[in-house]
């Protein structure tokens, strides 16, 4: 059974997350949705609310779960048996972090192999950030959020 890790923050969830699980289904039998909980970290939504709209987007996609998870992403995959993490990439930048951590990752996840899906074009300017900072400047976010949802 192939298992696979999407981990994130999803604060909050955005088109370019929603297409990323949906190119990596074909390749999985399972995809665990994950947001990491890191307590030196804030957030601008509760973990109860990304969970919430998670599930709701991809609700009736039966290989689909949402869970959360606090330490490192190798351990908690190594702990549910997933031998793959999904990661996204958007650019440059985004594939030098990720090379490393995923260097990392296959070490202390003893061969946990990360699967990477390069954005599609029109999502590549999406990222959790940027919808952040539309909305504390009262902006309309939902040209990037999944339509399953409103915030
Ligand atoms: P993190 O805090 O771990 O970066 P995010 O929730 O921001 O968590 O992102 C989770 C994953 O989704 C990362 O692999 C990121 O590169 C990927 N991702 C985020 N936005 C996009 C996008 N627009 N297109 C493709 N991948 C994306």
């Amino acid at each position: 059974m192939k298992i696979a890790v999407f981990p994130g923050s999803f604060d909050p969830i955005t088109k370019g997350h929603k297409d990323i699980v949906t190119r990596a289904l074909p390749l999985f039998d399972k995809i665990i949705i994950a947001i990491g909980v890191n307590n030196q970290k804030q957030y601008l939504y509760t973990l109860d609310q990304r969970v919430q709209w998670l599930k709701k987007v991809f609700e009736g996609e039966e290989k689909v779960t949402v869970d959360h998870f606090e330490g490192l992403t190798a351990h908690y995959c190594n702990r549910i048996n997933a031998g793959y993490l999904i990661r996204g990439l958007r650019n440059a930048a985004d594939f030098d972090y990720e090379k490393t951590i995923s260097q990392l990752n296959n070490i202390v996840g003893h061969d946990l192999e990360t699967v990477f899906f390069i954005s599609r074009p029109q999502y590549s300017h999406i990222s959790s950030t940027i919808v952040r900072e539309i909305i504390k400047g009262e902006g309309d976010a939902s040209p990037f959020i999944p339509q399953e949802i409103t915030l």
